[in-house]
């Protein structure tokens, strides 16, 4: 017999308490027990949401995680909780270009950066080595040895790679960082930055300077990647099999003249003859959006030289493969390069 209303208030969706969806909780104060502050009393600080979330991300990636309101937001964490003016930072050439402007922008706070080639040794100098893995949009992978070697800590921002195809601490890293508004969020929904830290010391510093500062990431992003976590790995399987398809296209079309591809993942680039040609093909796309960012479900391409300037080849392109059919995305592609 079918259920009436007054039947389901009653006996409220049986099973409720099995359910493996955590609840979404807004709040900003917890009640004090017998006058004392328990583990949750202040949002700032701590909240079920992203305490559920960095558990999660923490068992992918070893150590302890941390979420932050952006990847650029865990870039400030990291720099401004742990260093002192004064000290440098080596960071890899052609990495993510916004790492190496907000660098330029604490400078005025007494850190500084010097950029090396991290396929090879980090300079002596350096007090923090910031690596990436891949780098976006050159597509190199660190040297992680020379790294492990160097005396100072090692952050490695793993968000092209996730903890599917490289695990940052097991490699040498102190620290493995991400924008989780790439991959681990998955869909363009949800923009959140991330760390996770080897030492436990390392973890409570800036965890603290994390409240303090706050630079703390919200219930609702933090719900969201829990949602996402649970299907990182099949994302990150269809991603793969979708950009190797399409690098080895790209790799025989006569337009095309260099392809970046590391050989896992969902992000490449590639160069067309210059700024026209790039241009040509990103009005020209049907199927694949004209759009930046990277690590969502839907590809999306852009010109890279619109940011970076001269940074990049003036035809540059970078491509993050989405979860559609590859056939689609290659003919869309192939109209597009033969505009
Ligand atoms: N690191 C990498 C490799 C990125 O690609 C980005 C953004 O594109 C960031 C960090 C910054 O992350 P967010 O945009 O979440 O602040």
């Amino acid at each position: 017999m079918a259920k009436t209303a007054d039947d389901v208030k009653r006996e409220p969706f049986p099973g409720l308490e099995l359910t493996s969806v955590e609840p979404l909780d807004r709040s900003t104060i917890w009640p004090y027990r017998e006058g004392e502050p328990g583990a949750l009393y202040y949002q700032r600080y701590a909240h079920p949401n992203g305490l559920a979330a960095e558990r999660a991300l923490a068992e992918l990636e070893g150590g302890e995680a941390l979420l932050f309101p952006s990847g650029a937001g865990a870039t400030t964490g990291l720099v401004l909780g742990l260093l002192e003016p004064g000290q440098t930072i080596a960071l890899a050439e052609g990495a993510y270009y916004g790492t190496a402007s907000l660098f330029a922008a604490l400078e005025h706070w007494g850190v500084r950066f010097v950029e090396f080639d991290q396929s090879g040794p980090p300079p002596a100098e350096a007090d923090l080595l910031w690596l990436e893995a891949p780098s976006n949009p050159f597509l190199t992978m660190p040297d992680f040895e020379a790294a492990a070697a160097h005396p100072a800590r090692v952050v490695v921002d793993s968000t092209a790679a996730t903890p599917v195809y490289l695990r940052p601490l097991e490699r040498g890293a102190d620290f493995a960082l991400h924008s989780a508004t790439k991959f681990l969020g998955g869909h363009h929904d949800v923009l959140l930055g991330a760390v996770a830290c080897r030492s436990a010391d390392d973890a409570a510093r800036l965890r603290e300077f994390r409240g303090r500062a706050g630079i703390v990431a919200a219930p609702d992003p933090c719900w969201l990647l829990s949602r996402s976590l649970k299907t990182l790995p099949l994302r990150m399987e269809r991603h793969t099999a979708g950009a190797t398809e399409l690098a080895e296209r790209l790799r025989s079309h006569p337009a095309v003249q260099v392809v970046r591809y590391p050989g896992f993942g969902g992000l490449l680039s590639f160069d067309v003859a210059d700024g026209e040609a790039a241009h040509t093909v990103e009005i020209s796309l049907e199927r694949i959006k004209n759009a930046t960012s990277l690590g969502g479900v839907d590809s999306v391409l852009e010109s890279r030289s619109r940011w970076e300037g001269d940074r990049v080849p003036a035809g540059l392109l970078r491509l993050s493969v989405g979860l559609e059919d590859p056939d689609e995305l290659w003919a869309d592609l192939e109209q597009a390069l033969t505009r």
